[in-house]
């Protein structure tokens, strides 16, 4: 099968490949695995639509700037399109592509009954006042009409969004609606604020979602995560939830880098104080609780546990020989180049898949969504329980099939998960007509 190379854009890997193309040769490896059918690689190769809307926002100066915004719907054969909306300057549509297929992935493997979608406008939300922003957001959701709704598509944040983007959309879908319906539709979007009928724990979901998955493989390997360093690039939405909780586990963050600075500490970092900082500050830099390091530095700080959490593509041919980690846990949608995942391969160092572990945050979106449905406010610790459930029943289903296949890659096993999942519904369903 060709692998399409995009000519240029924002998310090449040090390969050349698109990440779309990073996505497909992923998926071709786990459906090798499970010698899925031509028919079913052709269907699953592209997503079944690709959404672009170009729509006026009025900016506070009095102009209007026009922006570009993407819906991709990869699939629903196993439920409703699910997955996040981007608001990102890099944000095209080989990447959504790739993200959205990575959605799908993600659901068939964890066992939850939603497709795979995602979303996305390119541009920089800090660099608009916050009421542009607002009408940023509603006016994308009003571009968007009825290719959402609550049983059809349902967004959810992701890089650069956040639980007010999802009420701004939830607010806007719902007025769309007749007043008899408005009530009916809160579950347009899940990852909403907890006062606007979020669920308890959605906020933490995806990092605590990591740290399952780090107990689990901790479990399987014998490693003891109290008293282990950690890394992690990117202190947003997952990397600080991630932080906090191992910290509270007993870990020590001993290096963070985001898009403007990193700093580091062998004795480690208190990921609740720089949380506060980056609350007030929006970035690491110039926390005084660490050492200022370069960002290009980051990589090569000695570290148990690296986790990457903010963009595509960032552990790379040029870097992965300077990792001196036991496991890369990839909180982050594909942060593995191809090159890269090889050379660590042949370093022997694991790596914890991002449909795998980053998964925390579509499956408390379910639970949202349940809750939503059914007029319903569970507890944290019920959603924790059962969030740390699916994830282990999918972190088991990962390594039996490994040992099963005889694999050495915890991705590909990942993959021919979901994919055989998928194989099977599609042979009892077939294709219409
Ligand atoms: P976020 O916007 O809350 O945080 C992003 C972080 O990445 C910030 O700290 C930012 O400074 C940093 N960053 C941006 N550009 C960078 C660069 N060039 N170099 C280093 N750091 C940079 O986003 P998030 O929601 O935490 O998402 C992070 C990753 O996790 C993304 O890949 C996203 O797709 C994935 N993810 C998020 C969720 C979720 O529930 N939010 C779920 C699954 C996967």
């Amino acid at each position: 099968m060709t692998i399409p190379v995009r000519p240029e854009g924002s998310t090449m890997s040090d390969s050349g490949n698109s990440l779309f193309a990073t996505a497909l040769d992923q998926f071709n490896r786990g459906a090798d695995l499970i010698d899925l059918s031509d028919d079913l690689r052709s269907i699953l190769s592209q997503p079944k639509n690709e959404i672009i809307v170009n729509f006026p926002v009025r900016l506070n100066n009095g102009s209007y700037r026009v922006f570009r915004g993407y819906r991709i719907q990869h699939s629903n054969l196993l439920g409703p399109y699910k997955g996040g909306v981007r608001f990102h300057p890099m944000v095209d549509l080989d990447e959504v592509k790739a993200l959205a297929s990575w959605m799908t992935w993600k659901s068939a493997l964890c066992d939850i009954p939603f497709g795979g979608a995602k979303g996305g406008i390119s541009f920089d939300p800090n660099g608009l006042e916050p009421d542009e922003l607002e009408r940023v957001v509603r006016r994308f959701t009003h571009a968007l009409g009825s290719n959402i709704g609550p049983d059809h598509d349902i967004p959810a944040p992701d890089l650069g969004s956040n639980s007010q983007s999802m009420v701004w959309m939830m607010d806007t879908y719902s007025n769309s609606m007749g007043a008899t319906e408005r009530q009916n539709v809160k579950r347009i979007v899940t990852g909403k604020t907890l006062e606007t009928g979020g669920s308890p724990g959605r906020e933490k979901a995806t990092g605590q979602g990591v740290v399952f998955c780090l107990q689990h493989w901790a479990d399987e390997v014998d490693f003891d995560l109290a008293g282990a360093t950690v890394s992690i690039q990117g202190f947003g939405n997952v990397g600080s939830a991630t932080a906090r909780i191992m910290q509270v586990h007993g870990a020590r963050v001993v290096a963070v880098s985001d898009h403007a600075g990193a700093v580091a500490d062998e004795d480690g970092i208190d990921a609740f104080e720089l949380t506060d900082w980056v609350r007030e500050r929006g970035t690491v830099a110039g926390f005084p609780g660490g050492m200022w390091i370069e960002p290009d530095d980051f990589w090569a700080v000695p570290a148990d546990i690296v986790i990457p959490a903010a963009l595509e593509n960032q552990i790379t041919a040029g870097n992965a020989g300077q990792i001196q980690a036991k496991v890369i846990v990839e909180a982050a949608n594909g942060p593995t180049t191809l090159q890269a995942e090889k050379i660590l391969a042949q370093r022997e160092i694991d790596v914890l898949p991002d449909i795998l572990v980053n998964a925390g945050g579509v499956v408390v979106s379910y639970f949202e969504w349940l809750q939503n449905r059914s007029a319903q406010r569970w507890n944290l610790d019920d959603v924790d329980f059962k969030l740390r459930e699916t994830l282990w029943k999918a972190c088991d289903a990962v390594v039996d099939l490994r040992d099963e296949l005889d694999v050495t890659s915890r991705r590909d096993a990942a993959y021919a998960v979901a994919l055989r999942r998928l194989q099977v519904v599609y042979g009892q369903r077939g294709i219409f007509p």
